[in-house]
């Protein structure tokens, strides 16, 4: 018996597909079983239970929903870029389940309140699962602190002035320590606004030969070391967002091998791209931390291949077609990412030999959930039913007219990418097919 899209029954199989989970992807075909929004059971050869509807998944991939630890839903303030309901759409499109937003909204996400107001619009949406987090400062203004129990009470699953860094060592140090006390991490946006002042791209030969002002790979560095030492003297759980430079990933690198409670994450863009982007002034190709050279690009990447990054995360940040259509001096800092980010992870990172579809899987879903505590990322017996059908194979054009998301800010119009979502799922229930 098989089952229609139109109406996706309680209880269903998915067979034919090959599981990917706990970094390893199977060899032999599978099934998942979904019973009322949960995993009833999984696991190789055709299952024995009878009556049960079931979809033919031939030649596709089973795997947990994904799990993104930065993206940037526009509302409140913004939504002309992104609303919670586009951007949980833009999520399911992509394979994901679970989003954690960036409070750097208009206003900022900075009191209980807002943290409520997040999590009820996402549920409202019904895509995907919103985790909001707090700003450290109210205001994003980086001066004093907001009040993290409240907001921790209400859902908040970190704290972050992501978008700026907090640039006050001692005010670093004191939300470091009062998040470790309820258990979250800090995010840090590691920058150090003194070293990249007005830079609009990376710092070398590119913004030489542009004309541009150029941002120092010094300007990440120190700032990732001053506060992975802050981390080293307080204990607490730092998660170092959007690595992007070779000196990063080294002073991770070292941290964690000497037991610090250290965690990271790359963006699709900064294990893909590289500086000679920008030559013909497009802003599609600017975003902060900018895409830095070669050497760098491979350093992240294998970073992610070695564990020293723990997790791909898209920092998905939409801007309106006016806004990106400004000279690259002037346009915003940013691009999309929900939508593209497995394509790019399968191009670039498992097509090229760098790392296996297990890791990359794992990357964006068990890893990011593990490390931010969130209940999610697992395809186990007993676990809600979060999973996405895609196929590996499958080579598409990004297209402007394609995406969910509001804004089309992509780094990767016009690419051909291989590796799509087909479906995914939320609960158990159908948040996106793909119709193509
Ligand atoms: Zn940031």
């Amino acid at each position: 018996m098989e089952w229609s899209w139109q109406r996706i029954p309680s209880e269903f199989l998915v067979t034919g597909v090959k599981l990917c989970r706990r970094g390893k992807l199977g060899k032999r075909k599978g099934f998942l079983h979904v019973r009322k929004g949960r995993i009833e059971g999984l696991g190789v050869g055709i299952p024995k239970v009878e009556g049960v509807p079931a979809l033919d998944g031939e030649g596709l991939i089973c795997a947990p929903g994904f799990v993104d630890l930065h993206a940037h839903f526009r509302e409140p303030g913004h939504e002309e870029k992104e609303t919670i309901a586009s951007g949980c759409k833009a999520a399911a499109k992509g394979g994901y389940t679970s989003v954690v937003t960036m409070p750097n909204t208009d206003p900022a996400i900075d009191n209980s309140g807002m943290i409520r107001y997040l999590i009820d619009r996402g549920r409202e949406a019904g895509l995907c699962r919103i985790h909001p987090t707090g700003s450290v400062s109210p205001g994003l203004k980086g001066q004093g602190m907001t009040e993290f129990g409240d907001m921790v009470n209400a859902g908040a699953v970190g704290f972050t002035d992501d978008g700026m860094p907090v640039e006050n060592g001692g005010l670093m140090s004191n939300a470091l320590k009062y998040a470790d006390v309820l258990g979250v991490p800090i995010i840090t946006h590691a920058e150090d606004k003194s070293i990249v002042g007005k830079g609009c791209m990376h710092g070398g030969y590119w913004s030489a030969r542009l004309g541009l002002v150029g941002m120092a790979r010094a300007g990440e560095d120190v700032a990732v070391f001053r506060d992975v030492e802050l981390a080293r003297s307080s204990g607490a759980h730092l998660h170092v967002a959007h690595v992007s430079t070779k000196g990063a990933v080294e002073i991770i690198r070292r941290a964690k091998a000497e037991g610090l409670r250290i965690t990271a994450e790359a963006t699709p863009h900064h294990i893909s791209l590289d500086h000679s982007r920008c030559r013909d002034y497009s802003p599609l190709f600017k975003m902060n931390p900018p895409l830095r050279e070669a050497d760098d690009v491979n350093a992240v990447a294998e970073g992610l291949a070695d564990g020293t990054i723990d997790c791909l995360a898209t920092d998905h940040a939409p801007h309106t077609d006016t806004e990106k259509e400004y000279q690259f001096d002037q346009a915003p800092f940013g691009v999309t990412g929900l939508e593209t980010a497995l394509g790019v992870g399968i191009t670039y990172l498992v097509n090229t030999g760098i790392m296996d579809m297990g890791k990359l899987i794992q990357c964006m879903s068990e890893t990011p959930a593990r490390i931010f505590n969130l209940p999610a990322g697992r395809l186990e017996e007993g676990a809600e039913a979060d999973f996405v059908l895609f196929d590996p194979e499958r080579q598409w054009v990004v297209a402007k007219d394609d995406f969910q998301s509001l804004s089309h800010n992509s780094s990767f119009l016009g690419e051909t990418l291989t590796g799509r979502v087909t479906a995914t799922f939320l609960g158990g229930r159908l948040t996106w097919r793909d119709q193509d």
